[in-house]
């Protein structure tokens, strides 16, 4: 049997040791999913409705134990890994609405009645990444169970305690045994066997956009629908009308935030070139001011990077870059053996690769801009569309550049990105598919139409 450690990044330290599963194991678990989700399925709609809602008071009651193992494994803030669990309850609580409002429709037709339903898909296998372990879990397994599946979650090497604890809550707070189980082990072998199973219907991943190109290759040849959301070059842009104060103010929350490893990180700032100099003098205090440290620290903003491979790669990044400033990092005996990272602003042209290729570390690379067709042109200049922002008071412009920007989530004057009852996902090399908000379990289903003859 094949094991590995989960190390703390935060001290280097091996916290757990867990097996990989193999094949087989996952076969086996597939098929009590296909047994399980066929009794939940035929369950009336309340009866999911109140499982779920019993699943989400369970992992509320569990938020201070659930931040605590996530501090742990992945280095989180104390503070954000609090939210973190909190969002999976809300993202359950939200869903546990869907079962009853799963509508279908009623079609005007002759000589007979025609409906359309939501069947479920059957099995729905999630593949998950370290970033976020707890969250993108539940964008996926929520919407998902709500809607009638069973689901097969694999969370990351690097991060899977959050999601292993979840698959327990599940079970204490009375989900049917084999409904929603987790699965440890490696990519290549329990990933890839979610794609190939014939009995898991549906796809849901999450990670980098190579793999996720070879996920959703293995998807089509099996005719299984898959959700992508894959990686990110968002663009902050700011232009010379904005609230300039506010906005510099904003930058480090909006690309440092999980020490950078965030999907929709702010990794390129756009600023007007008329108060760029301006611009850059408010950043810098800013990013000075930035809270890296220990993650048991209420007020700390940004833990360490996840690992030490991770680190390297980021520091290459730096190679032969124009860095103009750095943020703080703990240094000597304060840093332990964790993967420390002092955030890096970057001044870049457009063509250079810390322009164009995602970091997934605290690394913000500045361009100017001239005008707005410039900063269009300049923040749609990657392969990815998956967040941005925009910083300005004029109406008119804020409304012409949202529209214009290939992006799936925008936001104006701040950074927000993820609000569970709104839609987030990506275009371009960013994703296919949506999560969340009010459509998402309905996403988790195939529409059946039905003609029944009158006469
Ligand atoms: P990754 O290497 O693509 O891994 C993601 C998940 O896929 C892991 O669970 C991994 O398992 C698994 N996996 C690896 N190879 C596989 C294969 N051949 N078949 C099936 N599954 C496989 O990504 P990562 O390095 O963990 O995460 C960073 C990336 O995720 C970044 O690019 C980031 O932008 C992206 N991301 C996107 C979003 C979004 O919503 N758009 C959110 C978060 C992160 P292992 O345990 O073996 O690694
Ligand atoms: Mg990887």
């Amino acid at each position: 049997m094949s094991t590995f450690d989960v190390i703390n990044p935060a001290t280097a330290e091996p916290i757990a040791t867990l097996s990989r599963a193999s094949v087989d194991e996952v076969d086996a678990a597939v098929a009590r999913a296909v047994s399980a989700q066929r009794t939940w399925a035929a369950l009336p709609p309340l009866a999911r409705a109140d499982a779920l809602r019993a699943f989400a008071r369970v992992v509320e009651d569990h938020v201070e134990e659930l931040a605590a193992l996530e501090v742990r494994n992945s280095g989180h803030p104390i503070s954000s890994a609090r939210w973190e669990a909190g969002h999976v309850a809300q993202v359950l609580n939200y869903y546990s609405g869907a079962p009853e409002r799963l509508l279908g429709a009623q079609i005007p037709v002759p000589g007979g009645l025609d409906v359309t339903f939501h069947e479920p898909y059957g099995v729905v296998g999630v593949i998950v990444p370290w970033n976020f372990p707890m969250t993108i879990a539940s964008w996926a397994f929520a919407p998902a169970l709500a809607a009638g599946n069973a689901v097969v979650l694999k969370p990351a090497e690097l991060t899977p305690l959050t999601a292993v604890r979840l698959g327990e809550l599940a079970l204490e707070a009375g989900l049917p045994e084999g409904l929603f189980q987790v699965i440890v082990g490696s990519g290549s072998v329990v990933g890839q066997r979610f794609v190939s199973h014939p009995d898991v219907r549906k796809v849901v991943f999450t990670g980098s956009t190579e793999v996720g190109v070879e996920v959703a290759a293995g998807c089509a040849r099996a005719l299984k629908p898959v959700t992508l959301e894959l990686g990110g070059k968002s663009a902050n842009v700011v232009f010379a009308d904005a609230d300039l104060e506010a906005a510099a103010a904003a930058v480090p929350g909006s690309v440092f935030d999980n020490a950078g490893q965030d999907c929709c990180a702010r990794s390129r700032l756009l600023v007007q070139r008329s108060v760029y100099d301006r611009f850059l003098e408010l950043l810098e205090p800013a990013v000075a001011a930035w809270r890296v440290g220990d993650p048991w620290r209420e007020d700390t903003e940004m833990g360490p990077l996840i690992s030490a491979a991770h680190r390297d790669t980021v520091a290459g990044f730096l190679d032969g870059a124009d860095v103009a400033f750095r943020g703080a990092a703990p240094a000597g005996d304060a840093a332990g053996s964790g993967f420390w990272f002092a955030p890096a602003v970057v001044l870049a042209a457009p063509g250079d690769r810390i322009a164009q290729e995602e970091v997934f570390g605290p690394v913000l690379a500045v361009l100017p801009f001239d005008d707005e067709d410039d900063a269009i042109r300049l923040a749609n200049d990657t392969v990815y569309g998956l967040a941005g922002s925009l910083w300005t008071r004029d109406l008119g412009r804020a409304v012409r550049v949202s529209r214009g920007v290939r992006s799936g989530v925008l936001s104006v004057n701040s950074h927000s990105s993820v609000r569970y009852w709104t839609p987030f996902g990506g275009m371009k090399a960013s994703g296919l598919g949506r999560e969340l908000g009010p459509d998402a379990a309905e996403h988790f289903t195939e529409t059946k139409n039905v003609f029944y003859a009158t006469t």
